[in-house]
């Protein structure tokens, strides 16, 4: 660290050449995070240096975080929902598993999830030191329900289902997950990070949320569809009484308990999340639903068009490819199985899907 300050003017002059290095989102086809809403970044700043992690002090942050789970509740079909702003999916997956560990209270806990989960299960479990058994896919790369309950016995504490898996935009087959859990009596998650603020907002969703009755608890991140600043997730759970394994005294605290992983807490993103779904409203997120949509479809017919098949049909945003070289100077991924992936998220406008195609067109000519 230096020995005395530097300027101002130099300060800023050198962050902002780091800043510069940074990738603009104008040519990024690869993130699930986006540019945030203007109304989000707004928020953000009128809340910085708020700390969700001692409440009491903070009581009209806090009540921004009720009205966010509240506002997420309702549109994942209970009212009643509990839970928290997370820091995202990895955050809330952890937690989540952590509670049902918690309940189910077995000796030796596994968890089954499909192959195609994000890694964050994997981090938790080895945190956890909890079993994962991956369940095969189907064709379509959603999860098939019946090997899945093949591998639950006795000390399956949960079962996970995805709602718009990250490589592939698959949603799994949630009802026939729901009755297994109904039948089985087993904590059903479904990781919506991606899905949450994607699935409600289409013509005809499929159902993925606390209206199946096997559905536990749901992870869903603002920081990804909902435009907010980063770091903003969220956990919710049906029924308060299974955040208790979360439970943690706080003596020193203005509560007396918490059930949150990290204990400072920024209330910056959580008022811009809370923002900006409050100012789009549904109306605003099906608009900007159906626009990544439409982008999606358009991908996928320009590179058919130009011989480059798809790998799948999405239910969300995610299109992939079977395909070999992409253009200079666009920023795309592949997929373990080796597809080219690109997410249309809602900074990639229509003409940047064109030029894409065009450079891919140039490409494969
Ligand atoms: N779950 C799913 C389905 C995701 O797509 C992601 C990230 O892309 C995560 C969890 C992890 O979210 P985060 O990176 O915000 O922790």
């Amino acid at each position: 660290m230096r020995e005395k300050g530097c300027s101002r003017e130099e300060l800023f002059s050198f962050l902002a050449r780091k800043r510069g290095e940074d990738l603009g989102y104008g040519r990024i086809l690869s993130s699930m995070c986006t540019r945030p809403h203007p109304v989000g970044v707004e928020a953000e700043a009128l809340f910085a240096g708020t700390n969700l992690g001692d409440p009491g002090l903070f009581p009209g942050t806090a009540g921004i975080e009720r009205l966010l789970v509240e506002r997420l509740g309702e549109l994942l079909h209970c009212r009643e929902a509990c839970g928290y702003a997370t820091s995202g999916g990895t955050e809330s997956n952890l937690q989540v598993l952590r509670m049902a560990r918690g309940l189910a209270g077995v000796r030796d806990p596994n968890v089954v999830i499909p192959e195609s989960a994000h890694f964050s299960f994997e981090k938790a479990c080895d945190i956890l030191n909890i079993g994962i058994r991956p369940a095969p896919l189907d064709r379509n790369l959603r999860m098939d329900p019946g090997k899945a309950e093949e591998l639950i016995d006795r000390n399956t504490v949960c079962l996970v289902g995805i709602a718009g898996t990250t490589e592939y935009g698959m949603v799994d087959p949630i009802r026939a997950l729901s009755d297994i859990a109904v039948d089985r009596g087993i904590f059903l998650h479904v990781d919506a990070a991606f899905g949450g603020l994607v699935i409600p907002f289409l013509p005809e969703p499929v159902p993925f949320d606390f209206s199946l009755p096997g559905v536990s608890s749901i992870s869903v991140d603002p920081h990804k569809m909902g435009m907010s600043p980063i770091p903003a997730g969220a956990l919710l759970v049906r029924e308060e009484r299974m955040l208790a394994p979360l439970s943690v005294a706080t003596p020193y605290l203005t509560v007396r308990n918490v059930y949150t992983l990290t204990g400072t807490r920024p209330g910056g993103p959580v008022a811009g999340a809370f923002a900006v779904l409050e100012y789009l409203g549904r109306e605003g997120m099906r608009s900007l639903v159906r626009g990544c949509m439409a982008n999606t479809a358009r991908l996928i017919a320009g590179l058919e068009t130009l011989g480059i098949p798809r790998a799948v049909s999405p239910d969300v945003n995610v299109a992939t490819f079977t395909c070999g070289e992409t253009p200079p100077g666009w920023q795309v991924s592949r997929t373990r199985l080796g597809h080219l992936r690109i997410v249309c998220m809602p900074h990639v406008s229509r003409d940047q899907v064109e030029a894409f195609i065009a450079a891919m067109g140039e490409l494969h000519a």
